[in-house]
């Protein structure tokens, strides 16, 4: 058997002191040994760079390097190399801190001979063999061999202090398999580590040798990118990884798919410390799973502080009906052929005691989230129809009340006989309330809002159709839908004047609007020129910033009050 000759590099700058050494080596087992000298720290690292070598003999004292600190830069260098100090100094204190900085062997060189030294390399070796395999039980997932959660941790920390020193951009993404439980079951707990097994290979495949892929834990595995310029990198990462997936993963002839949800976050912008990033993907990723799995959500500051409002804003909409936070403003609706207001749209304002005043497109779909809008729009229908009739009753002025209905609350069976108690408890004449319903209400269920509508119609009331042809059902239905009106949707009218083809199209629901003997609104009506170019097309009723804004009641008595004609 040819017995393997170890390398040693033997770093020493007293030529006496390396030559005493060699010899003992070369004396106690001769041809076992290859040794190289090194006279300077410079010289050891030039060296090691050469060629690899199975240990060293070190002393602590170099020209370019003293202490402890010396065996620190030799494993910077090589940090598998084991190293046996050779010191003059009997020191307990040298000897605990040249081990805690990674040496195996701290010998005084007064005491050595060739049994002592060849037995401490071979210790060094040993020592080095067994560290080697804690570190790899500490720094690896046992499962599927790539690194584990604690060693991802400190990587991701190093790699982090990297790209703050260079101003670079960093990923962190986590990445969870969707429905693994489900696979589990199917395969068995030993196929499911295998899946786990054939995951990591994968992704082993997808990363670049500077990212750090981990098992996070799990089914979850999370992974470090450095080479990052700008978040569309990471996404592109992402497909990567979802086409290696498209390949099924085989087990015994099955095949199985596998889809995955990720979460990500990006240093600086959503952290500058690994927990910062680790906690923001995990919420990016928990909006993932949420969003329905094999998807990736990048952490933002801006969703995040949007979701904070938004739960915020849950709870406190629970409690604005009780605590009578809510308002109605009204905004007049002008006949331009006698110059008059002849009603009003009823619009809904949120009066939040830290907010203030919340817009409706704030509030309303998540109060239709939390089906809150039907007792909000009871409410709502409730105080236009008392308003209206105050205005009849102090006034004298026979006005119509626009009431916006949100198609929830179509969907409820009682809606008519709600609209109906509410008509007798404020005697308003029913030929004066119209409800104002969006396409999206008859999107759902178009006979069952069909239904209701007609049912609506035949207390008197009339209705409309808001946001005008901005839904997809728009002209093709319009024959179809038993309403008295068209409201043309704002974007439409800004368009007058400056978009022609857009013109064309308020001209065309103009022009069917009166084929079918339906009544149209202009809304949103901010300029002179926008007022006449709808007047000559025939349009003669305009609500819009132009008359006037959406105002409080009182303002709107004052506004009556004064009687005077709009031109
Ligand atoms: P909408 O029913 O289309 O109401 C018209 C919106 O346009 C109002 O906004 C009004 O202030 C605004 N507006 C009026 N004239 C002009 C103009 O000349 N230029 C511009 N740029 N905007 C104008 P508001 O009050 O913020 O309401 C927004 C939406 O919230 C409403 O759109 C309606 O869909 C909903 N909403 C309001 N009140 C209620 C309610 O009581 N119930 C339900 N379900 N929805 C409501
Ligand atoms: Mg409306
Ligand atoms: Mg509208």
């Amino acid at each position: 058997m040819i017995k393997q000759r170890l390398r040693i590099l033997l770093i020493e700058e007293n030529a006496l002191d390396a030559r005493i050494a060699e010899d003992f080596l070369q004396e106690e087992a001769p041809g076992s040994y290859v040794i190289q000298r090194a006279a300077s720290m410079s010289d050891a690292i030039v060296a090691l760079a050469e060629r690899p070598f199975d240990a060293a003999l070190l002393d602590l004292t170099l020209p370019d390097s003293d202490g402890e600190r010396t065996v620190g830069r030799i494993r910077n260098v090589d940090s598998n190399l084991p190293i046996v100090v050779l010191s003059h100094h009997d020191s307990e204190r040298l000897t605990t801190q040249s081990l805690r900085a990674g040496a195996q062997e701290y010998l005084i060189k007064e005491h050595i001979d060739g049994r002592l030294l060849r037995r401490a390399i071979q210790y060094a070796l040993e020592r080095k063999r067994i560290e080697r395999r804690i570190e790899y039980i500490l720094s690896y997932d046992d499962l599927t061999k790539i690194w584990n959660r604690r060693t991802f941790y400190e990587r991701a920390k190093t790699a982090i202090a990297q790209a703050k020193r260079y101003h670079r951009v960093a990923a962190l993404l986590l990445m969870d398999l969707d429905q693994f439980k489900a696979a589990n079951d199917l395969l068995g707990q030993a196929g499911g580590d295998e899946l786990l097994r054939m995951v990591a290979r994968r992704l082993t495949g997808t990363v670049r040798e500077t990212d750090t892929l981990a098992r996070a834990g799990g089914d979850e595995f999370a992974i470090f990118l450095t080479e990052v310029k700008k978040a569309d990198d990471v996404s592109l990462f992402v497909r990567r990884v979802a086409a290696s997936f498209q390949k099924p993963f085989v087990f015994e002839g099955r095949e199985i798919f596998v889809t995955a949800s990720f979460g990500s976050s990006l240093h600086p912008e959503d952290g500058d410390n690994v927990d910062a990033l680790l906690k923001n993907a995990e919420l990016a990723m928990a909006s993932a799973k949420r969003a329905g799995r094999n998807i990736h959500h990048f952490h933002s500051p801006i969703l995040n502080a949007k979701e904070e409002k938004r739960s915020k804003m849950l709870v406190a909409l629970r409690r604005a009906l009780q605590n009578s936070q809510f308002r109605l403003c009204y905004q007049p609706l002008i006949d331009i052929k006698t110059s008059k207001i002849i009603g009003s749209e009823a619009l809904l304002r949120w009066d939040h005691p830290v907010w203030g005043l919340v817009p409706p497109d704030e509030f309303v779909p998540l109060a239709e989230d939390l089906g809150l809008i039907v007792p909000i729009g009871q409410w709502v229908l409730v105080e236009a129809c008392r308003q209206a009739q105050r205005w009849e009753d102090a006034l004298g002025r026979h006005l119509g009340i626009s009431v916006n209905i949100s198609a929830l609350q179509l969907n409820h069976q009682d809606l008519p006989e709600i609209i109906s108690k509410v008509l007798e408890e404020t005697k308003l004449d029913p030929k004066m309330l119209e409800l104002e319903l969006t396409e999206s209400s008859f999107v759902q269920d178009e006979d069952a809002a069909l239904d209701m509508i007609a049912r609506i119609r035949k207390m008197g009331i009339s209705i409309a159709i808001d946001d005008f042809g901005t839904g997809y059902s728009s002209l093709r239905y319009l024959n179809k839908l038993p309403v008295d009106k068209l409201k043309i949707d704002r974007s439409f009218i800004s368009d007058l004047g400056t978009d022609p083809d857009r013109g064309t199209m308020v001209e065309a629901i103009i022009a069917m609007a009166r084929s079918l003997r339906l009544g149209v609104i202009a809304e949103g009506v901010e300029t002179s020129e926008q007022r006449e170019i709808l007047m000559s097309l025939g349009c003669t009723v305009m609500q819009g910033f132009y008359f006037s804004p959406a105002i409080s009641a009182l303002e709107m008595d004052r506004l009556l009050e004064e009687d005077r004609n709009w031109d």
